[in-house]
């Protein structure tokens, strides 16, 4: 008889360990492996990639709201979160979200749902990290439960070491792949004052151009669940070829030896 090893799944989020995508996520997960949550104790959304160098981190039991399934949670970033869970123990996959918010074209850049996913694939394991849009309400997970589960076995068929950038729309009619949306966004900081008079600032980040067609903005905004392959190298090759064929390889200015 051929006796397989399920799965080891790591589960991680930006949102903090209570989150309800978090425990959405863990639910449809476990149908996949055996789960194990470490995930930040308060929310650290928009951390992006940063990890606690300077201090030392911990963690401590906690319980979500997902049977059977160890949780702990960590005084750290995101990052910070996958990587002491692939200390802890040998895990074949990270899972991070379902953050409560897209994590759409530029917002990748900011994304600690994603970074957590990076940190991952930077360790040597694969990584998805998946988010929905949140409106006046909590969103509705079990409306696009199948979705997720979906999602799942497709980027989970070999063990390749990817790393995928997923969003749900709430009512999904499909799935898309896309590629990451790249345009100029309104990034205008805001002053105000607080109740004391005191001067603060709000920072906006809204896209400033309609989203062009098989972008993950585009799938999300018509409805599809979008797929977006990431790499970790951001070489632009094309300028980096025209570099080197002016220069002959070197970046050196004339008379500079
Ligand atoms: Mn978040």
């Amino acid at each position: 008889m051929l006796v397989v090893d399920a799965m080891k799944i790591l589960i991680t989020n930006d949102d903090g360990i209570y989150s309800p995508g978090l425990a959405a996520l863990a639910k449809v997960a476990k149908r996949f492996g055996e789960v194990t949550v470490v995930a930040p104790d308060v929310e650290r959304s928009s951390a992006s990639h940063a990890i606690t160098s300077h201090l030392p981190i911990s963690f401590k039991k906690a319980k979500i709201d997902v049977d059977g399934i160890q949780a702990f949670k960590v005084n750290g970033t995101p990052a910070d979160c996958a990587a002491l869970g692939l200390h802890l123990s040998k895990i074949d996959l990270v899972l991070s979200g379902i953050n409560m918010g897209p994590n759409l074209g530029n917002a990748m850049w900011h994304s600690g749902t994603l970074a957590a996913a990076k940190q991952a694939v930077l360790l040597g394991v694969r990584g998805i990290a998946l988010s929905t849009p949140v409106g006046k309400d909590d969103p509705d997970f079990e409306a696009f439960e199948s979705y997720v589960e979906e999602t799942l076995h497709l980027l989970t068929k070999d063990d390749a070491l990817t790393l995928y950038n997923v969003n749900f729309p709430p009512k999904p009619k499909g799935i898309m792949w896309t590629r990451q949306s790249n345009r100029m966004y309104d990034n205008q900081i805001v002053p105000s004052v607080d109740p004391m008079g005191r001067k603060h600032y709000w920072f906006t980040v809204i896209p400033l151009e309609a989203a062009e067609e098989g972008t993950d903005r585009w799938a999300v905004e018509n409805d599809y669940v979008s797929i977006t392959p990431l790499r970790l190298d951001l070489t632009d090759e094309a300028l980096l070829q025209q570099h080197l064929k002016e220069k002959g390889g070197t970046a050196q200015a004339k008379g500079q030896q």
